[in-house]
């Protein structure tokens, strides 16, 4: 046996880090285990050591670090699958799950955030990727939603019947206790996030203050996150002063809105990619023509967060419906930032990488290759400081390191199943 432990050496290839820094050509990258040893230009120790080593050759190619989606569902829509009789049960809903964060992560996605879901599945999987069982990105992960008659994850306005199925990503809470009881149980069950879910356009505000309050004040005793889908005014408003950790959407927040969240402090992830797919789609329906709306809301909103020095964090929507196959979306964000926010490349990309690390409760571990920290490492074909849009394009991969290995990604594929899906049931936007 070797008295070296075995290298993955990544070398001759352009660097984009994810500290900011410049773009730096003939690069040495080292990994030993899960973390990165060195990084510099190439030298004497770009040649392997042991039998075991193994050596990438990046030249011509750009070496960033692993992506990380703030908002990325897994277990909230299953679509209508032929030949599976009821996509949204909880086995198929599971089964489902450990495929999509496969795709997601040979997409480039090392890290993701999945803000609600069914039952605990989402804890459920991401503690199989911990232990080994299936391969799939770092998860920080919600359940449910946590929503009121009238918000977003309230089944159905019109109602046959009343209240949650099981099979469904939300569960009413109609009280202030009922939404203290309910962040406590999903604590108890392992949640790294609580979802509040406001109303499905912002027009009116479901999710009372003390409530909002409540759960913000329960979670953060538990040591978990609170984000919230909030794309009103006053809920908005009503977050900030609660002190949620992040908030979803945000579109309708005024300029003296804002003015509060940048006191608070917390970051918003406007997730422009989902309105985006939805107004793309349903060009000439009225949802459609809604979605584009709310979209250019939302570009407005976000410039006027931006020059208050708001952090702005990057989310896709990734898995809300069937047009939001899970590995299609991830860069189409970054892309957004820059055509209509007015972004840098590079401020994109950091917006897709180390700004979203806190998020992960990995700040200054995941987003940033560099020594010491965790190797999740992504080497494209061409770069995307010259062309943002490449992020969203995994046929430009030439390969994923998650954790310090290497992904399979050959065998996989990208299925015709999901490539190609069902068509969504509706464009929801959660
Ligand atoms: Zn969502």
């Amino acid at each position: 046996m070797s008295a070296t432990p075995s290298r993955l050496l990544i070398k001759d290839g352009t660097l984009i880090d994810g500290s900011g820094r410049g773009p730096a050509t003939n690069s040495l990258i080292i990994v030993e285990g899960n973390r990165i040893t060195q990084t510099g230009p190439v030298d004497g120790s770009a040649r392997p050591q042991n039998a075991d080593d193994t050596v990438i050759d990046a030249a011509g190619k750009f070496i960033l670090p692993g992506l990380i989606d703030a908002h990325c569902h897994i277990s909230l829509h299953q679509g209508a699958l032929p030949g599976v009789r009821y996509t949204s049960r909880a086995e198929f809903c599971t089964l489902w799950a450990a495929y999509a964060i496969g795709r997601v992560l040979r997409a480039g996605v090392t890290s993701i955030v999945v803000p609600g879901g069914k039952w605990f599945t989402d804890v459920t999987v991401r503690e199989a990727v911990e232990v080994g069982l299936i391969e799939g990105p770092r998860m920080v992960v919600a359940s449910r939603a946590l929503s009121n008659y009238g918000g977003i994850f309230d089944p159905d306005p019109y109602p046959a019947f009343e209240g949650t199925p099981a099979d469904t990503a939300g569960v009413l809470c109609n009280t202030r206790d009922e939404f203290i009881r309910e962040t406590r149980r999903q604590c108890k069950r392992g949640v790294d996030l609580i979802k509040i879910a406001d109303s499905y356009w912002g027009d009116i505000q479901t999710c009372a203050d003390d409530e909002i309050a409540a759960v913000a004040d329960e979670a953060h005793r538990h040591n978990v996150k609170v984000a919230i889908h909030s794309r009103g005014s006053t809920s908005t408003r009503a977050a900030a002063k609660a002190g949620v950790d992040l908030i979803y959407h945000g579109d309708l927040a005024t300029e003296a809105d804002l003015d509060i969240v940048a006191k608070a402090g917390m970051p918003i992830a406007p997730v422009l990619t989902s309105p985006w797919i939805g107004s793309t789609h349903g060009i000439g329906t009225r949802t459609g023509e809604r979605l584009a709306a709310q979209l250019r809301t939302s570009y407005r909103m976000i410039r006027n967060a931006r020059d208050r020095g708001i952090p702005v964090l990057a989310g896709s929507d990734t898995g809300n419906a069937s047009a939001f196959a899970h590995g299609k979306w991830h860069g189409k964000e970054a892309e957004l930032f820059v055509s209509e926010i007015g972004m840098t490349p590079m401020e994109a990309i950091l917006a897709n990488t180390s700004g979203n690390a806190w998020l992960m409760g990995l700040d200054g571990e995941v987003g940033v290759v560099a020594p010491g920290k965790l190797a999740d490492i992504v080497i494209w074909n061409s770069n995307p400081l010259a062309d943002i849009t490449v992020l969203q394009r995994p046929g430009e991969i030439s390969a994923v390191v998650k954790d310090g290995r290497i992904v399979e990604r050959a065998a996989h594929g990208f299925r015709k199943l999901v490539d190609d899906p069902p068509r969504a049931r509706r464009l929801a936007s959660g």
